[in-house]
């Protein structure tokens, strides 16, 4: 499945612009969701596309890309291996996952992802790649500036004085300051984008690693009608949501930029999680009630991005409206659900029998 509209990015996207010119791309992550739908967009527009994960799950195939390696980047030999040949790297692999994960699980996460990064910008270096991408988050804002659900558009400079509030934001936050003592020391040319809560089709949707619109579609999709769905808090948090290809169209556009610092690419559209409940059910066509589990993790009360850097120095910003883009990652999610169901059928038929047969 192909989520960019090439025609629609076509008219304004000035990368598109240079792309008769052929390049070697690598494409960390590419097995995941960003990943595999930037190395799309990348081989579409005629580079020569890398891609490298530790796994693949089947969205991003040989048609997509000119070349899929299987490999491990928290082993330095891997990322030689990676980088070897290439004009740009987009390092965008990562053991992440939504607030439930990234809550519960801490030692892993650094563990794996300082690795990545390190070994990652050091055999870069190496090999001579002109230009590296970061991919970073906007957990490496701290806590004291979303303490309350109306909060204000978190700028690039409020990452400091540092205190994020999990692991994952601290290791971006580390990998940023490790990025620009590469540019410091080696003149190394690199770029950072933060991302916002990224979301569309061929995101994580189960598993414990889904993000919250991953997660309500899911819900949604698998609750009878009329039915009911839990949504972790009281729903009163707020968040901001930003459309896969509308990322894309960013990140693309902060590689062939000139900018050095770290830039938010996001949505400036503060919604509650009970907002954005609703927007689901709503597109769903169901009758759907919902409870809320308060234990459940949350993390920040209120998150917004101010993407008004990504305005004035990419000419970028989000195009695609929340509804629009939940009506797709829907579609997409309930499809999903319904295969798995499906599958899983005829394993419960042969348990079954199974069961009577012993
Ligand atoms: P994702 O989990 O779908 O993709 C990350 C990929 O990295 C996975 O396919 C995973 O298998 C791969 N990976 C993990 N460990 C690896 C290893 N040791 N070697 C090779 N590959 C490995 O996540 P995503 O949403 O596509 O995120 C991409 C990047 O953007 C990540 O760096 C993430 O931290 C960052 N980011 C994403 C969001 C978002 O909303 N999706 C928000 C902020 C930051």
């Amino acid at each position: 499945m192909l989520a960019i509209e090439v025609c629609e990015i076509k008219e304004k996207c000035p990368v598109h612009k240079r792309s008769s010119k052929m390049e070697r791309i690598l494409v960390t992550g590419g097995g995941g969701f960003i990943g595999s739908h930037l190395a799309r967009y990348l081989y579409l527009q005629g580079n020569f596309v890398r891609v490298v994960d530790i796994k693949f799950d089947n969205y991003i195939q040989e048609k997509h890309c000119s070349e899929k390696l299987q490999l491990d980047l928290r082993i330095w030999k891997d990322c030689l291996t990676a980088t070897n040949g290439m004009d740009k790297v987009y390092n965008l692999a990562a053991n992440m996952g939504g607030i439930g994960f990234i809550t519960s699980v801490g030692a892993e996460v650094m563990h794996d992802n300082v690795l990545i990064n390190t070994y990652m910008l050091e055999a870069s270096r190496q090999n001579n790649v002109k230009r590296f991408l970061f991919s970073s988050s906007a957990c490496v804002y701290p806590t004291y500036r979303q303490r309350n659900p109306h909060v204000n558009g978190l700028k690039e400079e409020d990452a400091c004085p540092a205190d994020p509030d999990n692991f994952y934001g601290w290791e971006k936050l580390f990998t940023e300051k490790m990025c620009a003592a590469y540019q410091r020391d080696y003149g190394m040319d690199i770029r950072i984008v933060r991302y916002h809560n990224v979301y569309g089709p061929e995101g994580t949707y189960e598993g414990g690693r889904e993000k919250s619109p991953a997660a309500l579609c899911r819900k949604v999709a698998e609750a009878h009608n009329p039915g009911t769905i839990t949504v972790w808090g009281d729903g009163k948090q707020t968040r901001s949501y930003c459309y896969i290809d509308d990322a894309i169209r960013g990140t693309v556009m902060l590689m062939e930029s000139d900018c050095d610092k770290p830039i938010n690419i996001g949505s400036d559209r503060l919604v509650t999680v009970d907002e954005l409940a609703d927007m689901i059910i709503k597109i769903s066509g169901k009758t759907i009630t919902k409870k809320y589990d308060l234990s459940a993790p949350q993390g920040v009360r209120g998150r917004n991005a101010d993407v008004s850097l990504a305005r004035e120095i990419l000419g970028w910003e989000p195009r695609i409206s929340l509804e629009k883009g939940l009506a797709k990652t829907y579609k997409w999610i309930e499809t999903q659900c319904r295969k798995d169901k499906e599958m899983r059928l005829p394993l419960l038929e042969s348990c079954k029998s199974n069961h009577r047969l012993t």
